[in-house]
Parts: structure tokens; sequence; C-alpha cells
């Protein structure tokens, strides 16, 4: 079952979200089977009440490439019943221009919010403003997101997303929520953090409760582009471990020990078979985002943080990811760069994890 129908009850108290993919893979970033492109997933945030997702929409790379403005509702569903009954001329898509997007994701952003929206490119992606954030707030946010992103590309991920991402940051819950009525015919928003709807590479941000949950979601676009393959476990871990930014210098970031520790001291307290370095390793996508996924999503955070704490854990990443087709769980990774397996060091990270 897709995520678009099956959205998952969320963690209390953050955002989780999910990356996806407008283009077929072997394996998403969920690690659940491709979806059909005309079923993008649209994720919510662990924490929020079930609401209805979003309905199944056709790849906007077209709109897009053109330069058409991105409507995140009213984008065309397909091609014309007419196209399937009649001889087509193959037609040759204009290749995708990414500044023409930038300026076209710009352009709708101020139109639908109106005068006073402000507007940066940051790389690929387009940070909209919209009125109501104090000039300070605003620079605050946005040093925040350009610190981040520029330790991101220092040694940690190799490829940039190849197309533009919309990062609407929103200074409090009601202009947030009043932007999901009108776009998504959703009230209140899905969650009340954050989410990344892939389909229309929209991030769409309650700033009012934290910037924690951008600095997760950054990261989805990233691993997306860098790490098609990635298991949900890494996805999820890495974004997690930067929900608690600590970006010492430029061009380094790391995590800080936050709200999802108790969460999983409690579940080892509960379940210490179950809840190991070791685990992970061996848990499906589907696993992950079943009913112990605020469980998962607290182990897979901590054993990332336990490897960064190394400095190993963008070793291990670049290993995973560039030996994914002989080694899909990441042991051989792990292995290379940690000298021992999971099991072996099963006891170290819980002495860590304790200590913390
Ligand atoms: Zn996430």
């Amino acid at each position: 079952m897709s995520l678009a129908r099956r959205l998952i009850p969320l963690v209390l108290t953050l955002a989780a979200c999910r990356a996806s993919q407008e283009i077929p893979r072997s394996q998403d970033v969920s690690g659940r089977e491709p979806p059909s492109p005309a079923e993008p997933e649209t994720f919510a945030d662990p924490a929020a009440p079930a609401a209805p997702a979003a309905p199944a929409q056709a790849p906007r790379a077209a709109a897009m490439a053109n330069g058409t403005a991105p409507s995140l509702q009213n984008a065309p569903q397909g091609l014309p019943q007419a196209a399937a009954l009649q001889p087509v001329t193959p037609v040759t898509p204009a290749p995708y221009d990414l500044a023409q997007d930038l300026r076209a994701r710009s352009d709708y952003a101020k139109q639908k919010l109106g005068r006073g929206t402000l507007t940066t490119v940051l790389d690929s992606y387009v940070v909209v403003a919209p009125p109501g954030w104090t000039q300070a707030e605003l620079q605050t946010s946005v040093s925040l997101m350009q610190n981040a992103m520029t330790a991101f590309y220092t040694g940690r991920f190799d490829k940039k997303p190849e197309r533009a991402i919309t990062v609407y940051l929103f200074p409090r819950a009601q202009p947030y929520n009043a932007f999901c009525k009108a776009e998504f015919n959703e009230n209140p928003c899905m969650s009340i953090y954050g989410f990344y709807q892939p389909s229309n590479r929209a991030m769409v941000m309650n700033a009012g409760l934290g910037l924690g949950t951008l600095t997760h979601e950054l990261v989805h676009p990233l691993v997306e582009a860098d790490f098609n393959d990635a298991p949900t476990w890494l996805n999820e871990g890495i974004a997690s471990v930067f929900e608690a930014p600590v970006i010492p210098r430029k061009g380094e970031i790391h995590g800080a020990k936050n709200w999802r520790y108790p969460i999983l001291r409690e579940a080892m307290r509960r379940d210490p078979g179950h809840v190991k370095l070791s685990t992970l390793f061996h848990i499906s996508d589907e696993e992950f985002r079943g009913d112990n996924e605020g469980r998962n999503y607290a182990l897979a955070r901590y054993v990332c943080q336990w490897m960064d704490s190394q400095n190993k854990l963008w070793s291990f990443y670049h290993g995973f990811r560039d030996g994914y087709a002989d080694d899909h769980k990441g042991l051989v990774a792990f292995h290379n760069v940690m000298q021992k397996t999971p099991e072996e060091l099963d006891a170290a990270f819980e002495r860590w994890l304790l200590a913390l």
C-alpha cells in the first residue's frame, strides 16, 4: 500500500518526514516498492493527527521544466484521454532549466501569498517567507539553512538535487494552516511542524515551533539525490540527527541529544532484546514505518549520532552508498569503517547511549 493512502500515525513531538521521488527506481527512500509515477507519496509528520492523504497527482516535471508556475493542486493530471486513442507524434521535452524553475516557483509563491512575500534562492532551494516575519527572525532562519546546507555539501552529500525545491517558511501556525487549506484543501496541515511533499518538491514549515524540522527535512531531498536507495532507517536517522543541529564552524554540522532520547531509553528498558544497534540493520523499511515507528526513529537517530561522534558516520554513509549494489544492508560498509559487526558493537553502543 502506498503511503499516499496510508498516512502514518505520528510521534507527538516533532515532525518526521520522508522523501520520495518522481522517477521510478528500484527502491524508494522509504524502502517500499517503487510507487507508480501517478502515486507520489506525501509524508505526514509522525506526530500529527491522521489526515486525508493528498490526492494522487501526475508528475509535475513537465510543468516545471517549461517554467510554468508549479501549482500545487492544479497541475495536469496526465495525458488527455484523446492522446491514448490517436497516434501521437513524439515530442522531445525541453531540457529542465533549474534557473527558470526557481524563478517560476518564486513568482508562484509571491502570487499565492501576496505582497510582502520575500524569496531567497539557496542553491536548488527557493526559500519563501510570507509576510509576518520580523527581519531578524527571518535572517536567523535563512542563516541556519545556509549554514546547514554549506555543511551538508562539505564532505557529506556529494550530489545536489537537480530540480528546484520550494521551502515555505511560515512564521506561525495560523498562516501555515491557512496555506494548507488553500493549497491542499487540508485544515489543519497534516503535521503541526512541517512536512515535505515530494510530488511538488515543496517543504511547508511552521517555524513558530522551532527550526529543527527544517534542518531535518532539508536532508531528505539530499539523500534522494545522493543515495536514492538508502534504507529508511539511514535516511531518517541522519535527518533526525540534525533536528538539534550543532554547527561549530563553517562546513561542519553535528547533532545534539534531543527529545528522542527518552523514547529510546524507555524502549530499551522495555524491550532490550529488540532495541539495539544490530536490530537496525535487519529492519525492513515497512517495519520501520510500522507500529514502533517512534522507537525506530529514535534508535536510528542515536546510532547515527553515535557514529558521528566517532567521526565515522560519513565514511559509513559513503561506503554504503558506493557499495550498495553488493551490500544492500550496509553490513560490509559498517565493518569496513567500524572494524567490527553491529552485533559485536551492541554493547559499546549501549554504553555510549547510557552515558549520554
Ligand atoms: Zn524525515
